[in-house]
């Protein structure tokens, strides 16, 4: 998806044109936004995917847990 091609500048100051949502700084290689607002909602998906990435650990853990450790327990 290509977007139309926008002068931004990264927080280091360095302006460049983007066309995409997400670039890289050529500067000090930090991801630089097309949309300002964008910030937080990579911020956010980040966060979530970081939770559902505990949660199916805790799952498997648990999973691990109920198959291995209980009948071990239960001879
Ligand atoms: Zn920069």
């Amino acid at each position: 998806m290509s977007l139309k091609p926008k002068a931004v500048t990264c927080q280091c100051g360095h302006t460049f044109t983007s066309n995409r949502d997400r670039s890289w700084c050529e500067k000090c290689a930090n991801a630089v936004y097309y949309h300002e607002k964008d910030k937080n909602k990579y911020k956010l998906s980040n966060m979530y995917v970081t939770g559902v990435i505990v949660a199916v650990i805790t799952f498997l853990t648990y999973v691990f847990m109920e198959l291995i450790a209980t009948p071990l327990l239960s001879l």
